[in-house]
């Protein structure tokens, strides 16, 4: 099985192939057609799996191949919530390397640091957001940021999230989002509390284990 395989877009595969990928991962293998088909996922799988590419490789796709109609500044159309700081600046770095034969724009909040580079980059406009939970509130609840316009919502280590306290802020957050939308959920370990929670943010889910 290769990229080109998943049906995915030359700006993603001369990335790919920028970084030596030859095979996509299984759960790369197994996400990548649900997510372009616009469905919902309910994924288990651990970080070294290939995860991060499993979805922003899709979520690349999907907003890229609609971008292209867009004038001015653009509004954030996906949101992607990960539990720590360090997880939210790899999740971003990979969307920066792999879009970067796009012209989606990506930005990274998250708390422990001033806001003001953070509020710079939003105000330059954003396709797709990579946020911790606390600081993503602040911003939106200070009117920095907008969530009517989001079409792909990922809910990245849902259970670590959870083991840190974030379930409130989760639970305010999805009263923000469209209910319209497409929503992506991982996490390592499938207890009672994240199934519940899995079935209030997702829609008829594929369900992908690896
Ligand atoms: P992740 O599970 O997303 O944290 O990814 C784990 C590591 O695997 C990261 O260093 C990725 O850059 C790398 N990786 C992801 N997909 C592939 C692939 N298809 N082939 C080789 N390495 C990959």
């Amino acid at each position: 099985m290769t990229f080109k395989e998943l049906n995915l877009i030359d700006p993603l595969l001369k990335a790919l192939q920028d970084k030596n990928y030859v095979e996509p991962t299984a759960i790369q293998q197994k996400a990548i057609p649900q997510i372009l088909a616009k469905r919902d996922i309910l994924g288990s799988a651990q970080t070294g799996t290939g995860k991060t590419a499993a979805f922003a490789l899709p979520i690349i796709q999907l907003l890229h191949t609609d971008h292209s109609q867009e004038r001015g500044r653009v509004a954030i159309k996906s949101l992607i919530v990960t539990p720590t700081r360090e997880l939210a600046i790899q999740i971003h770095e990979n969307l920066e390397f792999y879009g970067k034969y796009t012209r989606l724009k990506h930005a990274v909040i998250f708390g422990g640091v001033k806001q003001g580079s953070q509020v710079s980059a939003l105000n330059r406009g954003v396709d797709i957001l990579v946020a911790t939970p606390g600081r993503l509130l602040d911003l939106i609840n200070q009117g920095y940021i907008k969530l009517d316009q989001i079409k792909l919502f990922v809910l990245d280590e849902a259970d670590r999230m959870l083991d840190m306290g974030f379930i409130n802020d989760i639970k305010k957050l999805l009263k923000l989002l469209p209910a319209k939308r497409q929503s992506l959920f991982f996490s390592a370990t499938m207890p009672a509390n994240i199934v519940e929670l899995s079935d209030k943010i997702l829609t008829n889910p594929v369900r992908i284990e690896v």
